[in-house]
């Protein structure tokens, strides 16, 4: 399976900030490794800008931060699946921790995106896990069961692998600065991969499970060698074309 290396620059960089950025690291990465897969996720007003200039690079692929599930219609401040592909994304994440606690968005209405945005011919990487007072009352399988069962509810078990990602970020490691341990990554991606298995038996194997919350160059070689890591999904370090190049070639 090829590692995906993601990029989530949340709510930073003016579109002409993502240009360079992206340039810069089309530049300092050079060519992808085969066994590679490089996603950038900018912020909506910067994604035409960043489809420019990656353009040309192969192995990086664009997505959104966020998406509602609609074709159109009366949804004010909101973008389309079909938006989203028209300005060059082949992916969007779904779940994201700040969305769901700072945003307030539930369970359910995650599965809708994931759904809607799988069907509309969007690859999807759906963001899971625990916050810390979840992990410190033992809930860590039952928060990522209930995550996956409801955000991947409607979702064919005829899918093909290639179009779904599942990013566990345990809330708790999200901008803090406090990686989890080799011991804890594995422990959460071994309850990831048997609920995949167990909800999409084709597909389950073969669907990639990143980890994200304080990736940085010093620890991304370790975490994308763990079992059941195929990749990061990285926030802080990855707004900085030097920083984040050092994680992809990790
Ligand atoms: P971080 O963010 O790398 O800054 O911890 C990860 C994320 O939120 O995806």
């Amino acid at each position: 399976m090829k590692k995906i290396m993601a990029a989530n620059w949340k709510m930073y960089k003016t579109a002409d900030e993502a240009r360079q950025t992206a340039m810069a690291l089309t530049t300092l990465v050079g060519a992808v490794p085969a066994d590679r897969e490089v996603l950038i996720f900018p912020p909506f007003t910067a994604l035409h800008a960043v489809a420019g200039a990656l353009r040309p690079a192969l192995g990086f692929s664009m997505g959104a931060q966020d998406v509602y599930p609609a074709d159109e219609g009366a949804y004010t401040g909101e973008v389309s699946p079909g938006m989203l592909s028209d300005v060059g994304c082949r992916w969007v994440l779904t779940g994201h921790s700040e969305r769901r606690h700072v945003l307030g968005e539930n369970d359910d209405f995650v599965g809708r995106k994931t759904t809607f945005s799988l069907a509309a011919g969007l690859n999807v990487c759906l963001c899971i896990g625990e916050k810390l007072e979840e992990r410190e009352a033992g809930m860590l399988a039952a928060v990522i069961e209930r995550q996956l069962d409801k955000g991947l509810k409607d979702v064919p078990g005829d899918i093909a692998p290639e179009s779904l990602a599942i990013a566990y970020e345990p809330v708790w490691a999200i901008g803090t600065g406090k990686v989890a341990r080799p011991e804890d990554i594995v422990e959460a991606h071994a309850l990831v991969r048997a609920k995949l298995v167990a909800l999409l038996p084709s597909a389950g194997e073969r669907i990639p499970i990143l980890y994200g919350g304080s990736v940085k160059p010093e620890n991304a070689a370790e975490i994308v060698h763990l079992d059941n890591v195929n990749g990061v999904l990285v926030g802080g370090a990855s707004l900085q074309a030097e920083s984040f190049s050092r994680i992809v070639l990790a």
